[in-house]
């Protein structure tokens, strides 16, 4: 049986600790591999590593940092078809999805290699009589993240990437269920010419990351995952004192106004909503048809639900690969009883799909519900699976006020051919990342990462400027040399003549 360790110092390391987890291939519903679960100690060999490393990495030239992030992007390319292959194995999506979620995270790579660039200060002449002024950005020191399954290479490179460009050295804690991937990067990371304790992987679960999240060596956490636990890291985290970032659920809607193209809308649903299964957390799990449009929206919908080409991820005919676990299978079966309890009505019934070959997969087809109500499990829950719920709704309003009332506010999206209903909505709606015809808005690596109300807890998005801010802190010098000028003490506050 594989045996996945932790990455620590450059190397791989088996550590102190006896327990360890299962890693299943989901779309065979076998065990492939145990990864090791860090207790304290182990923990604490990430941080001396990192800590030995600190004050030489902190003081290297952005353009040295900037060469390795080059060298590491060439690297990425070089094996991109490995890195997919070992994505779809232990997570499930289909392989092209993969390539796609590997290169969202180049994209942070691309855009740090510019860290010269980015992280250059500020300088203002004579703010006082032969006095300047300059700011600059410097690094916390050991930063961590804690991931989630969804993204196995994205989202780790929306932190690590940024923060060890800034200067820090960073310690990840990944998803204990598709945590292979990591080990990948960190030997990448290593041929780059990254200097051997820049970054280090801790394998484990909680308790792996509450060691992480109270040391006292750790300066700030960024965290990407489900909301209750969002919600722990950043208490948690803050109360030790550390800068924290803490990414959570979501549940997004689609408004599809009358006069919205409906092939567009179609196409745009199918691949957000099914696409990963729905193990996204910018997956559109609410259809909105706003004045009307409900019955032409499903007629369009509903076979080609029916018609989603589901099986393994590797198989290159395959829309939608399987769940991520037994477990998860069941809670999504669970949501789908419960619409049907509640009420709603089941147009495209998933649940009970087989595959020759792949029995014992976590394989579900995709779900259709219409006539969802605000007031029913399916549409108040992230449910993270392939199922879509449609909403019927009078008119503008109503489905702005839906979206606003939702205790969720990552991502939203409206299709219309109406520039002043697209204004409108983008200006009101109360969620951090908005779409106008684009099913999937997930900002490039440019731009920032982050949603609002319960889907973020702190007060800095990822990647882009706000990641820089995040895993920087500013420093602000009033310099005046000797002039041989005495002015003698002065007990006011210093003001401009
Ligand atoms: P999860 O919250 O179960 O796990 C995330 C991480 O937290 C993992 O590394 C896990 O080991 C750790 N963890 C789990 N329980 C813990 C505990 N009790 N104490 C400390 N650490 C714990 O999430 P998941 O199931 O891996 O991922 C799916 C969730 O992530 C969904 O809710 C999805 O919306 C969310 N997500 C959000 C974003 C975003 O940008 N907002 C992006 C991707 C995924």
């Amino acid at each position: 049986m594989k045996k996945i360790n932790h990455f620590i110092d450059g190397k791989e390391y088996s550590g102190q600790s006896k327990r360890s987890g299962d890693v299943y291939n989901p779309a065979l519903g076998e065990k492939i591999a145990e990864v090791c679960f860090a207790n304290s100690d182990d923990v604490e060999q990430a941080i001396i590593s990192a800590k030995n490393v600190f004050s030489s990495w902190s003081k290297t030239p952005p353009l040295t940092k900037s060469r390795i992030f080059f060298k590491f992007k060439e690297l990425l390319v070089r094996d991109m078809d490995k890195l997919a292959a070992q994505v779809t194995e232990e997570h499930g999506k289909v392989l092209s999805d993969s390539i796609g979620s590997i290169t969202r995270g180049m994209e942070v790579v691309e855009f740090m290699c510019g860290v010269p660039h980015l992280i250059k200060g500020e300088f203002s002449e004579n703010v006082g009589s032969n006095i300047d002024s300059w700011s600059m950005r410097q690094p916390l020191g050991i930063c961590v993240g804690i991931t989630p399954f969804n993204f196995p290479a994205m989202v780790p490179m929306w932190m690590f990437v940024v923060a060890i460009a800034c200067g820090n050295c960073f310690i990840l804690k990944p998803s204990e269920k598709d945590p292979s991937l990591l080990i990948l990067l960190g030997d990448l990371l290593k041929e780059a010419g990254l200097p051997d304790g820049v970054f280090n992987v801790v394998n484990g679960d909680k308790e792996a990351v509450d060691c992480l999240i109270t040391h006292p060596e750790v300066s700030a956490v960024s965290f990407v995952g489900s909301t209750p636990i969002a919600e722990y890291i950043y208490h948690t985290s803050s109360q030790h004192n550390k800068r924290v970032q803490a990414l959570g659920g979501a549940k997004n809607h689609m408004v599809i106004m009358p006069d919205a193209d409906l092939d567009q809308v179609a196409d745009g649903l199918m691949g957000a909503a099914y696409g990963s299964a729905g193990e996204r957390c910018m997956a559109l799990s609410v259809a909105v048809a706003v004045g009307g449009i409900g019955d032409a929206l499903i007629e369009k919908l509903q076979p080609r639900v029916q018609a989603l080409k589901v099986g393994p991820g590797n198989d290159p005919d395959v829309e939608m690969g399987p769940l991520i676990s037994g477990a998860h299978l069941a809670k999504v079966k669970s949501y789908v009883e419960s619409g049907v309890k509640d009420g709603a009505s089941l147009l495209v019934d998933g649940r009970d799909i087989s595959l020759q070959g792949y029995e014992n997969g976590f394989f579900i087809g995709g779900c259709l519900f219409d006539n969802v109500t605000s007031d029913m499990q399916i549409y108040k829950e992230e449910i993270f699976g392939p199922v879509l719920s449609v909403v019927r709704s009078d008119d503008f309003d109503s489905a702005l006020k839906l979206v606003n009332e939702h205790e969720f506010g990552n991502g939203v999206t409206i299709y219309t051919r109406d520039g002043d209903t697209a204004r409108a909505f983008s200006n009101q709606c109360q969620i951090g990342m908005v779409g106008i015809n684009v099913p999937i808005p997930v900002p490039m690596a440019f731009h920032s990462f982050g949603g609002w109300k319960r889907s973020l807890f702190g007060d800095h998005a990822m990647h882009g400027m706000e990641g820089i801010r995040f895993f920087t802190k500013l420093k602000t010098v009033t310099s005046r040399w000797p002039d041989g000028i005495r002015s003698g003490a002065e007990f006011k506050m210093p003001t401009m003549k």
